[in-house]
């Protein structure tokens, strides 16, 4: 019998700040490709797939929506939530911890197990067909972390619920991504633990950084026939975050997404059906920003 139970890991998960924690059995991953195969690509005696979520405030996105500043949502919503700070620093907190209770632990920022999936193999949500995580506490706005282990935790349920149903909000995210980056017809099925899943075929070489508005939707921006313009301003402002993060990062980063179509739209959507918490004003408060 373990001496560790999934209820004592998700506790110490939640008191180091995870918004969301759970649990996989390792036999839910059969049929992934061998590099995404937490078993085959981290620990051969894995028997269990711990994945936490941190929640991304929602005004981190108020920046880009006001279009008064284009980096809150990248360095909190992303950079410093994601790569910098917090997951890496949880995923290393509840590895050791397990660790301490005799069990190997291997802590992952996505590589060898592919976070979406592994997230939904855990209950905590569904993909969305803009192959974002959707859960019902925050929608897309949450970022993840895996710990994989070799003991053996109790599974949590798959989630079942339907937070996305493109008919019922008529494909929002494709309508809405400025670089046409989602398709609305061309999509990718996988066998989810039993499950059908779907989602968009995403060109991911069209979702560009751009998208944080330095295309029309950006007040700094002014319209010219049939393209794009970035003016003078757009470029001081884009040189000043690239500044900022240099400072704060040490490193240059490689996203500064604004992801209006895939996130905004989507939470849009979500709130105003009640699949997610509503907030007492709406995201969108006055029409977007265009020249
Ligand atoms: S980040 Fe922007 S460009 Fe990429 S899919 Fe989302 S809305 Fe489209
Ligand atoms: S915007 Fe609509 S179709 Fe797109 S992921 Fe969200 S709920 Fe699904």
């Amino acid at each position: 019998m373990n001496s560790l139970s999934a209820e004592t890991v998700k506790r110490f998960a939640r008191e180091r700040g995870a918004d969301l924690v759970g649990v996989a059995s390792i036999d839910r991953f059969n049929g992934a490709p061998p590099h995404l195969h937490p078993a085959k690509s981290m620990l051969p005696t894995a028997k269990s797939v711990i994945v936490i979520a941190k929640r991304i405030p929602r005004g981190c996105l108020r920046g880009n929506i006001e279009g008064t500043n284009f980096t809150t949502f990248a360095y909190y919503g992303y950079i410093f939530l994601q790569h910098k700070y917090y997951m890496s620093k949880l995923d290393y907190e509840v590895a050791c911890f397990i660790e301490r209770h005799g069990w190997e632990a291997v802590p992952s920022q996505g590589i060898g197990a592919h976070f979406k999936v592994a997230a939904v193999l855990a209950g905590l949500g569904q993909i969305g067909w803009n192959q974002l995580l959707l859960t019902p506490q925050f929608g897309p706005l949450e970022r993840l972390g895996i710990i994989v282990t070799e003991v053996d935790l109790e599974p949590d349920p798959i989630f079942e619920g339907r937070l996305c149903e493109p008919e019922d909000c008529g494909y929002r995210c494709v309508i809405e991504c400025p670089n046409k980056a989602i398709p609305k017809t061309r999509k990718i099925t996988l066998n989810i633990a039993g499950k059908t899943v779907e989602f968009s075929d995403m060109d991911l070489g069209k979702c560009m950084t751009d998208c944080i508005r330095l295309t029309m939707h950006s007040p700094f921006m002014k319209k010219v026939s049939g393209g794009r313009a970035i003016s003078p301003t757009a470029i001081d402002e884009v040189v000043d975050f690239y500044r900022m993060m240099y400072r704060h990062v040490g490193k240059l980063p490689y996203a500064i997404r604004g992801s209006m179509g895939c996130m905004e739209a989507c939470i849009e959507y979500l709130e105003e059906r009640g699949k997610i918490q509503r907030f007492k004003l709406p995201l969108r408060r006055r029409p977007k920003w265009e020249f």
